[in-house]
Formats: structure tokens, sequence, C-alpha cells
């Protein structure tokens, strides 16, 4: 299953306890859903989980069943066309089936249990959400406009800070941060998913850190190199031009063992010396030897 569908069955665990929770994800859901208008309230989903919740949501909020439950093996659609079932609905939301614009009625998401329930409900009828192996996007759309405006106001208050957009008639509420995205899942009742994002957030700035630190490491190692192949080059000069022998013997030491092991560490030269130096002393006879091959 994707992780989407994941969050949603997650969600769906969420016991149905208070009827005023039960509406409220109702609501949601309906705001959301594909069709809610005065004649008819279609749901569609592919979440097997959801098409199971939907009937007991129904019941538990409005003491209602579906006129159309899924057909076995088809698309998972759920519908009420009963003029007196739709009055119910609209009635227990405070407003009635001939409106010309939606819009939420927050006297009944008072509740802070109840606000949670409705952003569930939309959520899993008109949400979707990224693998967060693959990035951070969660979305809510509806073709409601007045509501996803209010929606917005209504998750601000909660200290949520989505960002709004509209595509192909529908205006969408949006996260893109991971931080957001797991607060509006905890929010939501998906801890366990939330989690989910910020584990693949960690591993994610970690890989990333690795991969920094290797290059890193690569560029030095390319100094390393570079440094010893021009100690080199000025000790065989030295060594053409007559003058290494004239040097002191510490020089001549140093000068004998770069030549012996190019590829050594300042670290592992220093413990060849007799007797062993420090990687400083090293250096600083390494230095005096390519500058007097510069000469
Ligand atoms: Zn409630």
């Amino acid at each position: 299953m994707s992780f989407a569908g994941d969050v949603k069955t997650e969600l769906c665990r969420t016991p149905l306890s208070r009827r005023c929770c039960a509406q409220a994800e109702a609501y949601g859901t309906l705001l959301y859903c594909n069709t809610f208008q005065s004649g008819e309230a279609r749901i569609v989903t592919e979440n097997e989980a959801f098409a199971q919740r939907l009937p007991v949501l129904f019941k538990k909020a409005f003491k209602l069943t579906f006129d159309r439950l899924p057909q076995r093996g088809g698309k998972q659609v759920f519908s009420i066309t009963s003029p007196e079932k739709l009055a119910v609905i609209y009635q227990s939301f405070g407003t009635d089936p001939g409106a010309l614009a939606l819009h939420v009625n927050f006297a009944v998401l008072e509740e802070s249990c109840c606000r949670a329930s409705f952003l569930r409900g939309a959520f899993l009828a008109g949400g979707s959400v990224t693998d967060p192996q693959k990035g951070y996007h969660l979305e809510l759309a509806t073709s409601h406009h007045s509501v996803s405006r209010e929606v917005l106001a209504l998750m601000r208050e909660l200290d949520q800070e989505p960002k709004s957009a509209q595509r192909k008639g529908n205006t969408v509420i949006y996260f893109k941060q991971s931080e957001k995205i797991e607060d509006f899942l905890t929010c939501i009742g998906a801890p366990l998913s939330a989690m989910e994002v910020m584990n693949a957030k960690l591993e994610r700035d970690l890989r990333g850190k690795v991969n920094r630190r290797v290059n890193c490491d690569a560029a030095n190692l390319d100094k390393a190199v570079e440094a010893a192949m021009a100690q080199v080059e000025a000790i065989r000069r030295l060594e053409r031009e007559g003058k290494l022998i004239t040097l002191p013997d510490k020089l001549r030491e140093v000068a004998a063992l770069r030549l012996a092991h190019p590829e050594d560490t300042l670290a592992q030269l220093a413990q060849r010396c007799d007797p062993p130096i420090t990687k400083s002393a090293l250096n600083h006879r390494l230095r005096k030897l390519v500058e007097l091959g510069r000469e």
C-alpha cells in the first residue's frame, strides 16, 4: 500500500466514541468528498479501511445508512440521495440543502476534539500525502472554495501554517515541510505515520551529512597527495643538483624517508624517523626541503 494509504488506515483505527466527533468527522468527509450537493452526497475511496469506517461513521453521526454501497470488486462508491436523509445531514450542520455555497459552520466545531475529527474526515476524503522517502508534501483538496478558505483559518487557529493554491477547479491546502506534516498527522490521529516522516527526515539528513563528510575527506586526501608529490619533486631536484648531501642529517633523513614512502601520511612518516618525531616537526622539515628545492 502507498504511504497515503497507510496513513488513512491508521486514521481509521481512531475509535468513534463521541457523537460530536463522529459528526465532525462526517462533516469534514462531506465537505472534501467527491460530491456534496443538494441532491446527493457521494463519497468515492480506494482505501479499504475508510470504506469499512464510512457506514459506521454515518450511523454514529446521523443514525443514517447509505442509499448506495460499493459493489464487490468495483469502485468504492457510497452515496446518499434520499431527500429526507440529506435534510437530516444538512440540518445537523446548521445549513439547508438549498444553500448556494457551502461554508464551514464553526459552531459545530467548538471542541478541540471535534476540530481534529473534522480535519481527519477531510483528509480521509480529500487528502493525500507523499511517501516521505521521496519528498514532503501533504494536501487537502476540495471544490468548495469558501470551505477551503475557512478550513485554512481553522488550521491557523490550531497553530498550523499551511499554504493554499488553486488547481483544476479545486482549492488545495498543503504543507511542504516535514515538521508541519508531522504535526498535522499527529493532530488528526496518525502519530505512527508522523514518526515515519520524522525518521525519513533524520535518515535523509544523516545521509547528506555523511556524503558531505566523504567529499570533504576526499578533498583533504587530494591535497595530501599533491603535497607529497611536491615534496618528492623538490627532494629529487636537490639530489640532482648535488645539494642534498650538503644538508643537515635531520633533513637528509626525512628526504630519504619521503622518497622511500611517497604515499605515507605525515603521521606515518613521522613514526618512521629515528627516533620518531612529531607531525609538526616533520611538516617543518618537509617544508624546508620544498623551499630549498625551489631555490
Ligand atoms: Zn468532539
